[in-house]
């Protein structure tokens, strides 16, 4: 089999089979040899053996080689390996190769700019939920409204066996917000996949509560896989980078679904500053009239109740209501 055709049958693998980018993107990350051993996959290390006339302890070192890289992840207790599920799971882990080339990460930005968009909507057309949702900043939470432990940063942080902290794939490659970038908060077994890798770095509680505030004064939202569960990790997005927000603001597309909850101006309390309005990246926020005594006024169409206005409200004008249901949030394995 030709060099292309490997490629071709690895993007097709991610039902990417029509994207040039793609290909070449495998084509600099893996070389022949190795994208063999993705095509057989998923396999343990000796069926990979047996399939290629290799020894099992050569095979070994490949994989190695493969999980740094990104490509190859172990499969629960089977034993398996298997390369990255989907584009997203491309994107993200290869990012973080710590070898990746200037080269490599220019051809992801021109992927993303060019065909992410495009690539979102198909994701979607077979999704039945939005893979990731908004966490609103912890201050935004108030004690009438029902809040889960899933939802709030603080105590997702505070049950975390184990935490790290990576860099944000999506300013990697772009960045041209200038925005924090060593951010993405990686929780238990994301964590653990992460230090391993040597993708992130350890760190404790308190730093990563640190890192939280940073990312909200800084203007980042924060978002998390939309299940109930904490083993994964809280990014925190920006909206010129990020591969989620930028197209859900640009073209509308829904890969991240919004909070419980709604953002809700107290009139009394607000003394038409807009502070809150450049900082809402959604266009949720506007003044009511064009008059000196102007208050801000929520849309709820557009608010996604991130809760960042409320950050920069000095009045202490912004308050939250709960406007979906607990349910609104999938059950693990849903
Ligand atoms: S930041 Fe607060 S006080 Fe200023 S306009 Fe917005 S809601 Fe009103
Ligand atoms: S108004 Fe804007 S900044 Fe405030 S919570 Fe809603 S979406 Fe976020």
């Amino acid at each position: 089999m030709s060099d292309a055709n490997l490629y071709q049958e690895l993007a097709d693998k991610l039902m990417m089979g029509h994207s040039e980018t793609i290909k070449r993107l495998f084509s600099m990350v893996a070389d022949q040899n190795e994208a063999k051993l993705l095509l057989a996959m998923p396999a343990t290390a000796e069926e990979l053996a047996a399939a290629t006339g290799r020894s099992v302890d050569d095979i070994k070192k490949s994989l190695d080689v493969l999980f740094h890289k990104g490509l190859v992840f172990i499969s629960g207790s089977s034993g398996k390996y298997r390369m990255c599920r989907d584009v997203v799971q491309f994107h993200d882990a290869t990012i973080l190769w710590p070898e990746a080339t200037k080269a490599f990460h220019n051809l992801w930005k021109e992927f993303t700019d060019k065909e992410w968009g495009q690539t979102v909507k198909v994701i979607e057309s077979i999704m039945d939920k939005p893979p990731t949702r908004i966490i609103p900043v912890e201050a935004a939470l108030e004690a009438k409204n029902q809040i889960l432990h899933y939802e709030n940063v603080r105590e997702i942080v505070e049950s975390a066996r184990r935490i790290a902290v990576t860099k944000c794939t999506c300013r990697v490659v772009d960045g041209k917000c200038g925005l924090p970038v060593e951010v993405c908060i990686q929780i238990n077994r994301a964590a653990d996949y992460s230090i391993t890798r040597g993708t992130g770095r350890e760190i404790d509680k308190t730093e990563a509560m640190e890192i939280i505030r940073k990312a909200e004064e800084a203007g980042l939202v924060h978002v998390t896989m939309n299940t109930d569960h904490i083993d994964h990790y809280i990014c925190n997005c920006c909206s010129d980078c990020c591969i989620g927000l930028r197209f859900m603001i640009s073209e509308g597309t829904k890969f991240v679904s919004p909070s419980r909850f709604l953002a809700v101006v107290d009139e009394d309390a607000c003394i038409g500053c807009e502070s809150c309005i450049e900082r809402c990246y959604f266009g949720a926020l506007s003044m009511q009239n064009g008059s000196d005594d102007a208050k801000a006024t929520v849309d709820a169409e557009k608010c996604v109740g991130c809760g960042l206005c409320s950050v920069v409200c000095a009045s202490d004008a912004i308050h939250f209501d709960e406007v979906r249901p607990v349910d609104f949030i999938p059950v693990s394995g849903m």
